[in-house]
């Protein structure tokens, strides 16, 4: 059960690390940032063994493709870090760790512009400024980008005409960079944010200073997740609310043909190698839907959320939040609808985050299902 270290990192707004776990209402919450978002069949299966013996089993992929593993105690934390550090999935310093909150374009390939910008950033991790913990780097240098709707506060794309950019979130242009000098233009872009007070600001979106730099170059037009995955090196295993446990890690990792598992931000893992994938596709209604684990797993929800949101996937159109309080930890930004759990009941709002102001208060399940036809 949670202690000491954990009682701290119930504090809101707090963003788990390995090193620095988070309270949840089944223990402590442990992340866990493969490098360069891609597990070796080895380490996916031993990862799921660490996950039964030092927490309770189950694992959690979230929207930035990192990995949590849940139901860990005070005393097994120690273990788990001994054992993840050995398979290379954690760095010894917690303080390297926390500065690896990078995303990558799952379809990276060996030798290209994205590997090679997340290879030179881990041999230069000490210099990158230690940020505020919800800072993250999108690696995303495809022909198009594909990772827009993932949270990011500094991204590394490509223009219409195939030029490197990094781009500050919220600007809608970036500057020229280069894979020689990508990780120098990165550092120095976020020392520039922290020595203008981006430590109070928490987040580049909420940094609203001109840059050091005039920005020059547009994006070029995103990539779907679609257009990505017909690309991808093997199929896509969709996993509703990113769940995943021991078992199925292994049977995945297991599956013939495949030689490594892609985290992706999307609800899913790419099998790489493989030819088929037993999960949810990923036109399944269910991915499109975000919901925190809500009661018991979490002490701050007063309501159950999973339940719900599954009976309402097939029944609402556009994007759908269920979250178990005000806090929205499963989608940081708005849903087409959003239900708030409040003292037992939900609260509705269209095209909002959670905890916004509702159209409705106090709705118990049965009546959002009644209000969105379910018989
Ligand atoms: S949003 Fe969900 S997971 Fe986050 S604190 Fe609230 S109930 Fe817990």
């Amino acid at each position: 059960m949670p202690d000491a270290q954990s009682a701290e990192a119930a504090i809101r707004g707090w963003c788990p690390t390995a090193w620095r776990p988070m309270a949840a209402g089944d223990g402590l919450l442990v992340r866990v940032r493969p490098p360069l978002g891609r597990l070796s069949v080895a380490q996916a299966t031993e990862l799921g063994e660490a996950s039964r013996r030092h927490g309770n089993g189950l694992i959690d992929l979230t929207n930035r493709a990192a990995l949590q593993i849940r139901g860990v105690t005070g005393q097994s934390h120690r273990p788990l870090l001994e054992q993840l550090g050995a398979l290379g999935l954690t760095d010894p310093d917690p303080a390297r760790e926390a500065r690896r909150n990078f995303v990558l374009a799952p379809d990276w390939c060996a030798g290209d512009d994205t590997e090679s910008i997340a290879q030179e950033l881990l041999a230069r991790i000490d210099d990158l400024p230690e940020l505020p913990a919800k800072v993250g780097i999108a690696i995303d240098t495809g022909p198009a980008p594909v990772l827009t709707q993932v949270p990011a506060d500094f991204r590394f794309e490509r223009g219409e005409s195939g030029d490197l950019l990094l781009r500050a979130e919220s600007h809608a242009r970036g500057t020229p960079t280069s894979i020689e000098t990508a990780a120098r233009d990165l550092i120095a872009l976020t020392r520039w944010f922290l020595e203008t007070g981006g430590a109070t600001s928490g987040r580049m979106a909420r940094h609203n200073l001109p840059l050091p730099q005039t920005p020059t170059i547009a994006p070029a037009s995103p990539r779907s997740f679609q257009q990505l995955l017909a690309q991808a090196s093997g199929p896509f295993h969709g996993l509703p609310f990113g769940q995943l446990d021991a078992d199925s890690l292994a049977a995945m990792a297991g599956r013939h043909g495949v030689t490594a598992l892609r985290l992706t931000p999307w609800r899913g893992l790419i099998l790489e190698g493989g030819t088929t994938s037993p999960g949810h596709a990923a036109t399944d209604p269910l991915l499109r839907v975000d919901a925190c684990p809500g009661a018991p797993a979490c002490p701050q929800a007063s309501v159950t959320t999973r339940d719900l949101a599954t009976r309402l996937a097939p029944l609402v159109d556009g994007s759908l939040h269920v979250s178990g309080c005000a806090k929205g930890c499963a989608r940081p930004t708005p849903a087409d609808i959003v239900l708030t759990g409040r003292q037992g009941r939900f609260d509705l709002a269209r095209k909002a985050g959670a905890g916004s102001p509702p159209d409705q208060t106090g709705l118990t399940s049965h009546q959002i299902l009644a209000l969105f036809g379910s018989p």
